[in-house]
Formats: C-alpha cells, structure tokens, sequence
C-alpha cells in the first residue's frame, strides 16, 4: 500500500501565525506518526494579495519551524489551465453560469427581499447566498454581456449540481489521532452556487484545492475547523469532476486573547515576531497546546 499523503496549503499573502504553525505542525506528527509523506503548496491565486516577500517568509518560518516537506512545492498560479480545464468540464455540462450581479447590485436586491419579510439565507460563514436572477438568462444575452466586457464571475448551480448526483454526500471526518472516522453528511446547498472563477482570476479556493488534492494524491487533508462546512462543496466538486474524496481532519483553532480566529494582521501571534522576541520552537509547541516536538 502508498504510504499516506499529507499537505499543508498556506496562502503567501501574509506571514505565518500561530495558527499556522499549529497546523503544520500537526500535519508533519501525523505523517511522521503514519509513515508518510508531507507536500506543502501554496494557494497564491490571488496574484493581487500574494507576494514572493511573504512566499519567502513561509518558507523561513517553516525551516525554523522544523517543517520538512517534499520538493517541488506546487504553486497554485504555475497552474492555471489546469483549473480551467476543471471550469470548463463543469461549463460543458451545463452546471456553472456567469453571474453577473454586482456587489451593491446583490445588497440591494437582499435588502428589497428583507423589506418585503422575506429572510435571506446566509452561508455557514454568514455570506447571503447569491441571488441567482441570472441564472435564467438566454444563451444569447449572456454572450452579448460578456461581449460588452460586463464583469462576471462563474459560479456552480448548486441545486443542478446536486441533481445531477443525485444522492446524499457524505465525507469520513477523521479522530485527532486519525484511527477513527465518522461519517459527516454534507449540506452543499447551504452554500448556494458559489464562485468557481473570477474575470480576473481564473480559479478559485473550492476549484482550485479539489482539483490539487487529487493531483497531488492527498489521502489525509488536515486543516482547521473554519474549513469543516467548505467540505461539502468539496465533496461536490469532487464529483462533478470524478475524483477520489480525501479524509480529513479538521483541527481546532488556536484563537487570539481577544477569542477570536488569528488574522495575517496580528502581528504578535505572527511566527517570525516570536521568534524576534526570542522563543524558541518549543515555545512555538507550547503555546499551541502541542505536545513537544
Ligand atoms: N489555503 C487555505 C488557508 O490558508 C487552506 C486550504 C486548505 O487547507 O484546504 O486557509
């Protein structure tokens, strides 16, 4: 049997930060601990927020770290074509459309919809769910606007997504310790047709993580608890596209004084700050609440 597949999958558009260290961290025991293999990738797709000043500076906080990752490390924006080859299976089948509501334009329309009683849905992050109006645009006045260089962004149709599956999905959520593993039924409705690419970017986070963890041939996806509900877009997407469905973990967060999720922007939880003030990599260990490295 392959020995199993981990990754730790940073977005170079801030430095590390406590949370991400717990993460890496984590991966690195558990593939130590199983006998396999860690991949580390960096998801810099949005080009605009990603720099190589803060690629670099994962990589130095991860040395220091004592991450040891296989080489190449794969680059989300070497790969693009890839994820469009992904958009355009999902087109040619009838299940993504350009939508092309501005922000204000969506508020406005939710905001009608409230006066009115109505109780817009919100994601399981709070987002309100696209409205959809335009999903019901003729072929040929969809082409005019795109034509007319109206900005748009694709999105999955998430109800025709789940028809055309055509049965419940389900992922194994996997113990700390991976040795046991629950069934979790995924709800992808409750994310309405979200964005699978941008004008501007021709992928994004769902498409482009779904399509990588089966390239890489991850076997064991380990990130944290604020991804757990996106899980069932990614069961989705995994279908749609006919690729083999990870397990995961998804670990608790290591949260600020304040309580809250880390950001990029606190900079005292940022790793290369600790280190600055002179803790060391057990520090780092200790105030993740993981046992010594
Ligand atoms: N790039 C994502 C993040 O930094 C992690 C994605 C994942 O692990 O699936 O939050």
């Amino acid at each position: 049997m392959s020995p199993p597949v981990f990754r730790f999958a940073p977005g170079p558009n801030g430095r590390l930060h406590l949370g991400h260290a717990y993460s890496a961290l984590l991966n690195q025991g558990l593939a130590d601990a199983a006998g396999g293999r860690l991949l580390l990738r960096l998801e810099d797709i949005d080009t605009s927020r990603c720099t190589p000043e803060f690629e670099a500076g994962i990589f130095e906080d991860l040395r220091w770290l004592g991450l040891r990752w296989e080489e190449p490390v794969r680059r989300q924006s070497d790969h693009f074509p890839v994820y469009e080859d992904a958009l355009l299976r999902l087109r040619s089948e009838g299940l993504v459309y350009p939508a092309f509501m501005s922000r204000g334009e969506m508020r406005a329309h939710i905001v009608e919809q409230e006066a009115a009683g109505k109780n817009w849905p919100r994601d399981p992050d709070g987002v309100p769910l696209y409205p959809g109006l335009d999903k019901a645009l003729p072929a040929r006045k969809r082409e005019a606007l795109i034509a007319g260089g109206r900005p748009f962004a694709w999105r999955l149709d998430m109800a025709a997504a789940v028809a055309r599956i055509g049965r419940p999905l389900a992922w194994a959520e996997l113990s700390a310790d991976l040795s046991a593993s629950e069934s979790v039924e995924a709800g992808p409705e409750l994310w309405g047709d979200v964005i699978l690419a941008r004008r501007d970017t021709p992928t994004s986070y769902h498409l482009s993580v779904v399509v990588d963890d089966a390239l890489q041939d991850i076997t064991h996806v380990v990130r944290g608890q604020d991804l757990f509900a996106a899980t069932a877009v990614h069961r989705v997407l995994q279908e749609l596209l006919s690729l083999p469905a990870p397990a995961y973990h998804h670990h608790r967060l290591i949260l600020g004084p304040d309580g809250r999720k880390l950001s990029k922007s606190l900079g005292d939880t940022g790793i290369a700050a600790l280190r600055g003030n002179g803790a060391t990599r057990d520090d780092i260990g200790r105030m993740t609440g993981l046992d010594p490295v």
